[in-house]
């Protein structure tokens, strides 16, 4: 019996160890993607988030030589401010977002934080510093309070709760049958994208990083559980720098800095009101996608 459950033990600690290592979605990239062409410098030093202040500095990129898919990004996204990326698909939103995290080095230019280049800080600590809330989070097959702790497993219950409150999915947990301890993931109960989503937020609240970045569901929601998720997106929000990879505008009307993209270039930025105003390709854009809503809502009713 020895023989035959030591192996599992122990294979069972090393996936338990694994899993626990994972914080959020950027580390699980970090582990199970981990590009061998971006390492730190033997001199690397932790960054040091004074206050969340992200720049990129005419920014080039691409993946592979012939075909330049950023082509000269500047960026200044100051501490506590919000700015949302849009623009078609394929123009070079969530290439962005790879290189805030490293998970690129760019061929041109620069990205900081708070004045230090990315290449010269450790992954660890930038990865430390920037929550993820991804388009689709991924839930472990285990109890929907260890699915939230685990950005951070020494949190106590109290402080999961907090977290599940501000994402606006306490109530829900609270509804099911074993409240925090039910099993979900593959082998438990299936949430849905939207539920899965507010759990991952709960997740990175708690996390509690000085830096979000959220990619934006690009599955179409209904009314209420979108209203839900900008309601707990906007509290995941607060006091944070927040860059948006945003699909439906109506999320954004609020943004510091909307940033148009078109083909790896920045076309158009302002706010919301302005660049209406300024009737361009975001004018076009919202027009386009306000007529969409009125045609589903008339579909629906
Ligand atoms: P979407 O709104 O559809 O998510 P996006 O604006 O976020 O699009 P990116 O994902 O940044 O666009 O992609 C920009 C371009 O880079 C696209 O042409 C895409 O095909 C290309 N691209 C993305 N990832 C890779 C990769 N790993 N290797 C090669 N090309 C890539």
């Amino acid at each position: 019996m020895i023989q035959i459950t030591t192996p599992l033990n122990f294979l069972g600690s090393v996936y338990r160890n694994i899993r626990q290592g994972l914080t959020d979605m950027g580390e699980m990239h970090d582990l199970l993607e981990q590009r061998p062409e971006v390492q730190d410098k033997p001199d690397a030093t932790p960054l040091q988030v004074t206050g969340g202040h992200v720049t990129f500095r005419d920014v080039r990129f691409h993946y592979m030589p012939e075909r330049p898919i950023l082509k000269g990004i500047s960026l200044d996204v100051a501490p506590g401010q919000t700015v949302a990326l849009v623009g078609p698909s394929g123009s070079g939103k969530s290439t962005i977002g790879r290189l805030m995290f490293r998970f690129y080095d760019v061929t041109g230019g620069g990205v900081e934080i708070d004045g230090q280049d990315l290449r010269d800080v450790t992954q660890s600590s930038l990865h430390a510093a920037i929550g993820v809330v991804p388009q689709d989070t991924v839930l472990f097959n285990d109890s929907v309070g260890y699915n939230i702790a685990y950005a951070r497993p020494q949190a106590t219950r109290d402080e999961v709760i907090a977290a599940a409150k501000a994402a606006r999915i306490h109530d829900f947990i609270e509804s099911l049958p074993e409240g925090y301890d039910t099993q979900v993931g593959e082998r438990g109960l299936k949430l849905s994208g939207g539920e899965k989503q507010r759990v991952g937020i709960a997740r990175t609240i708690l996390k509690n990083p000085p830096i979000l970045l959220l990619d934006e569901a690009t599955s179409a929601l209904d009314t209420q559980t979108e209203r839900d998720i900008q309601a707990s997106l906007a509290e995941a929000g607060q006091g944070r720098t927040v860059i948006t990879i945003a699909h439906r505008l109506s999320t954004i009307v609020d943004a510091d800095q909307i940033v148009v993209m078109e083909a790896g270039e920045i076309v158009e930025r302002g706010r919301h009101e302005a660049l209406l105003a300024k009737g361009g390709r975001y004018a076009r854009m919202w027009a386009r996608q306000s007529a969409e809503i009125e045609r589903e809502d008339g579909a629906q009713s």
